[in-house]
This record gives structure tokens, C-alpha cells and sequence, in this order.
């Protein structure tokens, strides 16, 4: 048996907040692997879609499920997300739109799903050192985590970072539809009953609304102890 121990970072909040910048600079500092937790709640989404599963049927659901086999691929290049491999499928580009973001949050809700995709992350965070990002891996895949953030803004400041997104990506954005959205997809996500989103108790809470990528980012650093 091996005794190594790996350093799990949490980074958690809702939506449009700065999540997978700050992660992924986190993890490129600390030289950890970065963990889109969120990529894999996508992944599941679109696999529904594509397979016509009735989401309301829980039986359909574990079948699929059964059948899904995941893997995530580092990020490109600077700026770029993590992308994801379904069934040995690069689903990549498929999962990043409106659409998938919104069944991604109702899919989550599913107690068969998050069961599936807390396994798979823990058993990442066991064999090596992590920056996990997503809405419970604070509190629910690692609650012993040794260092944990919660980074919070203004729901109108992260939808309209969304829209920016959106439209670097060459895609279609109304800012009225994203903000609405992003309500939605925030009250689904803090209101379901297992693994909702909330801050834990011993996560550092960051206001991003006005700070810049470099300020959290040297805030977080700052408390893992690697000044820069
Ligand atoms: O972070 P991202 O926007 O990519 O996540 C997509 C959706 O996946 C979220 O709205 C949420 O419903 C779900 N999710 C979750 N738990 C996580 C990460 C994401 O429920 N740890």
C-alpha cells in the first residue's frame, strides 16, 4: 500500500463566477491536476440528450449510466476548457452550450448520477494532487479537503461573463436569456435536496465582483502559502 496522501484543493460557487479560470491557474501554480467536476455533470447531459433518455425515468437513467464510461482531457492551451471524452467519443465542443449548461443542472439533481460521478472524482483525488472546482466538492466528494474556497459574485456580474464566453466563442448570446438562466440554473442547484450548492463551513469565502483574475488568485495563493 502506497502512503501517499494527496493535497485536495476545493474551489466551489455558482455559475459564471470565475471557477475554471481561477482552478485552472490554481492547479497550474501549484503544478496539481485540475478537476472540472462540472465538465462531468455536462458530459452526463449530453449523453442523455444524445441517447433520448426520458430523465424522468429513473430505471432509464441508471441504464444509461451503466453504459457511460468518461474521461477528461487537459486543457488545450491558454484559456481553453476542459474537454471530455465519452465512450472513447471527444464530445468537447458539444458541451459547453446553453442548452447542456441547463439539462447539466437538472440531470445533476438525479441521485443515480451523482453517486456515479462522486466516485469517479474522489477515486481522482485519491492518486493524485487536485484543484477540484464545481458546487459540492467542498462539502459532499471532499469534505477533508486541505484547503477549500467558495467564490461568490453578483448574479448580473456572472451572467454577463457568461455572455462574453459565449460570444469569444463565436456563439449567439442574449443577456436577458443568460441572466434568467443563470438564476434558474443557481436556484436548481442550491435548492436540490442532495449535494446542493453551499458554502462549507470551513470554506474561504471570495466576493469575485469586483476583484480581477489576478487578485483571487493571489488571494487563494496566498492562503495555500505560496506567495507570488
Ligand atoms: O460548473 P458548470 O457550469 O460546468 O456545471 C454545470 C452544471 O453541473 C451545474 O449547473 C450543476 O448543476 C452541475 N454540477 C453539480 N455539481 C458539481 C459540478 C457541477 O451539480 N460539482
Amino acid at each position: 500500500m502506497s502512503d501517499f496522501e494527496p493535497v485536495i484543493v476545493t474551489i466551489d460557487g455558482p455559475s459564471g463566477v470565475g471557477k475554471s479560470t481561477i482552478s485552472r491557474k490554481v492547479a497550474e501554480a501549484l503544478g496539481f491536476t485540475y478537476l472540472d467536476t462540472g465538465a462531468m455533470y455536462r458530459a452526463v447531459a449530453f449523453f442523455m440528450k444524445q441517447q433520448q433518455v426520458d430523465i424522468s425515468d429513473g430505471l432509464a437513467v441508471t441504464r444509461g449510466l451503466d453504459t457511460i464510461f468518461l474521461e477528461l482531457i487537459a486543457p488545450a492551451g491558454e484559456g481553453d476548457d476542459v474537454g471530455v471524452r465519452l465512450n472513447n467519443e471527444d464530445i468537447s465542443e458539444h458541451i459547453r452550450s446553453p442548452e447542456i449548461s441547463m439539462l447539466a443542472s437538472r440531470v445533476s439533481a438525479i441521485p443515480e448520477v451523482r453517486v456515479k460521478l462522486t466516485k469517479l472524482q474522489q477515486l481522482i483525488g485519491s492518486k493524485t494532487n487536485i484543484v477540484a472546482e464545481g458546487r459540492d466538492t467542498g462539502t459532499v466528494v471532499f469534505p477533508s479537503a486541505s484547503f477549500k474556497f467558495f467564490l461568490d459574485a453578483a448574479a448580473e456580474a456572472r451572467s454577463l461573463r457568461r455572455v462574453r464566453q459565449l460570444r469569444a466563442r463565436g456563439e449567439q448570446a442574449n443577456e436577458k436569456e443568460i441572466l434568467e438562466m443563470t438564476i434558474t440554473r443557481d436556484r436548481n442547484d442550491s435548492e436540490r435536496a442532495i449535494a446542493p450548492l453551499k458554502r462549507a463551513e470551513d470554506a474561504i469565502l471570495i466576493d469575485t465582483t469586483c476583484l480581477s483574475v489576478e487578485q483571487v488568485l493571489a488571494r487563494i495563493l496566498e492562503v495555500i502559502g505560496l506567495d507570488r
